[in-house]
């Protein structure tokens, strides 16, 4: 299949799941995640109207950003060493795996004088050693600390879900997602509005939208697989 037609698929039951829950989906909004994907591909995903482009390495972001034709919304959606900020912090709109106060420092100091990038703070609520991310206690105190760098604005949380045969599973690890966020909303913090929710991929965004997804970051079942990264 085409990746405008995957594109069409999901839409069309991204369009049902919202009527079943109640929510308008231009509120959701879907990341093309092209990390496995050529150029060619990922020009496919925009030219079909998909403009959220997520990558997850910096050469990969830098690739596909000089290459594709067309505007398009960046977003960083991997772990981001700090000695890699000085590449991407030009490149990016959004990035979605603030996970540390280093990382805050480094990206404050990177980007141009009253400048500000649009962060998720990357949350492991599944508490999986694998997984990147804060555990869920220490998100509000973090969220304090990061007043102190004014380049970064938290604009919601963003976790990875465990990744199981059944979707229903991942169910809980949104729902504390969504908690968490409303929580950081009601302390009404200037630097951090957190009204957005990262979450849902390829085989459990049915769910995360269930649960208050507003960006779904969607790989292999939109623009395929064509690498192993
Ligand atoms: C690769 C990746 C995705 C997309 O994965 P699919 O399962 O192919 O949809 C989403 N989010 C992050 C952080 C990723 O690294």
């Amino acid at each position: 299949m085409s990746v405008k037609q995957n594109g069409e698929t999901i839409k069309a039951e991204i369009e049902q799941i919202c009527a079943r829950c109640g929510r308008d989906p231009d509120e959701i909004n879907i990341v093309a995640v092209t990390k496995y994907v050529s150029v060619q591909t990922a020009q496919e995903a925009l030219s079909a109207g998909f403009v959220h482009i997520g990558e997850n390495r910096a050469e990969g972001l830098a690739e596909k950003r000089d290459s594709l034709q067309g505007e398009a919304v960046w977003h960083f959606i991997g772990s981001l060493q700090s000695k890699k900020v000085k590449k991407v912090i030009d490149k990016i709109d959004y990035l979605h795996s603030l996970d540390r106060i280093s990382l805050a420092k480094e990206l404050d100091k990177r980007l141009a004088f009253g400048n500000q990038l649009k962060c998720f703070v990357q949350v492991n609520v599944s508490g999986e050693e694998s997984k990147a991310g804060l555990a869920p206690v220490e998100v509000i105190p973090f969220i304090r600390e990061l007043e102190a760098y004014q380049g970064v604005k938290v604009v919601g949380l963003m976790t990875m879900a465990p990744f199981v045969d059944e979707p229903e599973e991942t169910r809980a690890v949104f729902c504390k997602l969504r908690l968490l966020r409303d929580e950081v909303q009601a302390l009404q913090l200037a630097h951090a509005p957190c009204q957005e929710l990262s979450m849902g991929m390829s085989n459990d965004y049915q769910v995360a939208i269930e649960e208050g997804a507003t960006f779904i970051r969607i790989g292999s079942a939109l623009v395929g697989r064509e690498s192993d990264r």
